[in-house]
């Protein structure tokens, strides 16, 4: 009698920062249940990702592979690109997918292969109801116009309202007034709201977990489930439960969706965006409250039908999310600073005892082959991270250097011209972190995560010889690796593919 196959179940959670956890050290109260299951799990307390955001994160995660490993051109994965769901089916696994309509992870993008059943929430029958209709969009566009300064010719309101504007910085009153009238204006340009859900542009983990719940009636065999929440992605409208558990008042939506209107605001400086941070992180952790809460109901279900036993289980995030620490609100493709490079990682592996496992960083890139390990599954030679497997079970630390990259301001892939930009990249170790911007004249900064963990006072490479050199040897290697060891094969698939997509849309 051959041994029962394990399954798996693999939880993405968008823009999750590591020190926002429970299990991490977080002080205030999100992840109670992913807390308690961290004692019978391993956790990675320097898991890093291999680039940011969505776009550039999922590759390694899937294929493990850089996320401009096939050409800054290539986006997601190639079509017939080995991946951890691939090898899985292969194996047998029954597979289901369930993503909280993320455009970055859909078929369009190749992450769909292997899964007989993906659901990516982005049908015309899934239309959010967050999702802004062309009409109150363009209420919501003059509403920012207007409380932004107005456009030129706005009309009559406009003029009084810069003349009383003018008016109150005269007397000392400019920030008080245009807060003032930014309230006004977010009143005037949205329909009054009660619930948080009307204002969600997401699904909501209630409805993956429903999904996924749902799909497991089915599952006999062992299978391969993926989850990805959007939850602690913005705009953050938490469900009023999650809100009310996580810091014990009733949710309010529209003090929310003031909050996020402000949040959004482009012309308001950092010491004024500082004082609503406090309350929009709020937002952000009751986000994270609400996936731990359907993890946990997630978990009954499984214990319900007796699969839990048999369930390994990886929870981690393709990025974090930015909240003024190095001046910048949300995720985009500018920065690698550990508020977006370092994510939760927890791995549950049933009848294994936990151990205490080591600070050395854990690249996303070694994620696919250490769970594929860990299911006894082959490790397929495309897959450039390897398998950490015997270390985590042995407490034994790793000597590695996680890389993360992505093109510096591509802030839509769609565009070839976004994807021209330098590339960005750090390379780190356990204690320091080489960040550079690689164009003509290529910037260096080290930091030392041990003595300066904010990453404030970044060193010249020079300042520190021997380890800036390490770690810029390690970049160039990689960056060279990158061009001569590209798989032509791949890439090529992948450019058919977005060359089929573009003379469909007739955008050539
Ligand atoms: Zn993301």
């Amino acid at each position: 009698m051959g041994t029962r196959k394990k399954s798996l179940i693999l939880i993405t959670v968008d823009c999750l920062r590591a020190d926002h956890c429970g299990f991490n050290g977080y002080d205030r109260p999100t992840t109670p249940f992913l807390d308690a299951l961290a004692t019978e799990s391993y956790v990675l307390p320097t898991a890093v990702i291999a680039g940011a955001p969505t776009y550039y994160s999922f590759p390694a995660i899937f294929a493990s592979r850089m996320p401009l490993g096939l050409g800054r051109d290539v986006i997601g994965l190639a079509p017939g690109e080995n991946t951890l769901t691939t090898v899985l089916r292969r194996a047998g696994y029954a597979t289901a997918a369930f993503c909280a309509a993320n455009p970055y992870i859909s078929p369009r993008f190749g992450y769909e292969q292997g899964f007989e059943h993906f659901e990516d929430f982005l049908g015309p029958e899934f239309c959010m109801k967050g999702d802004p209709e062309p009409e109150s969009r363009d209420r919501k566009r003059r509403a920012k116009q207007l409380a932004e300064g107005g456009p030129p010719d706005s009309g009559l309101r406009s003029a009084i309202n810069r003349i009383s504007r003018r008016g109150a910085r005269a007397v000392g009153l400019g920030p008080v007034y245009d807060e003032l009238y930014f309230q006004y204006c977010i009143r005037l340009a949205s329909p009054p709201v009660d619930r948080m859900e009307d204002l969600r542009k997401f699904p909501s983990a209630e409805v993956i977990v429903d999904h996924a719940l749902a799909w497991l009636t089915s599952a006999t065999e062992a299978f391969f489930l993926w989850l990805h929440f959007m939850d602690p992605h913005s705009p953050y409208y938490p469900p009023a439960a999650a809100f009310q558990q996580l810091t014990g008042r009733d949710a309010s939506a529209s003090a929310a969706r003031y909050l996020n209107e402000s949040w959004n605001r482009s012309d308001l400086n950092v010491a004024r965006l500082r004082r609503k941070k406090h309350r929009v992180v709020e937002l952000y952790d009751a986000g994270i409250r609400a996936v731990d809460i359907q993890i946990a109901r997630l978990v009954e279900g499984l214990k319900r039908s007796h699969l839990w036993d048999n369930c390994v289980l990886g929870v981690t995030a393709d990025h974090g999310e930015e909240f003024l620490e190095h001046g910048r609100r949300y995720h985009a493709p500018v920065s690698v600073h550990e508020e977006i490079a370092r994510v939760p990682l927890m791995i549950r592996v049933p009848g294994v005892a936990k151990r205490n496992v080591p600070a050395s960083p854990f690249s996303h890139l070694h994620l696919a082959p250490t769970l594929l390990e860990i299911l006894e599954m082959p490790i397929p030679d495309s897959f450039r991270g390897k398998s950490l497997w015997r270390n985590l079970r042995e407490g034994m630390a790793w000597e590695d250097m996680a890389i993360t990259e992505c093109v510096f301001g591509c802030n839509n892939p769609f565009r070839a011209t976004d994807r021209s930009g330098p590339r960005l990249l750090s390379v780190r170790d356990e204690r320091h972190k080489l960040v550079m911007r690689v164009e003509r004249s290529a910037t260096e900064q080290l930091y030392d995560l041990e003595c300066d963990p904010a990453e404030e006072k970044p060193h010249a490479v020079g300042a520190e010889r021997p380890i800036g050199e390490r770690l810029l040897q390690a970049a160039v290697t990689h960056i060279q690796r990158g061009i001569s060891g590209r798989d032509a094969a791949l890439r090529l698939k992948a450019r058919l593919r977005e060359l089929r997509i573009e003379l469909r849309s007739g955008s050539l």
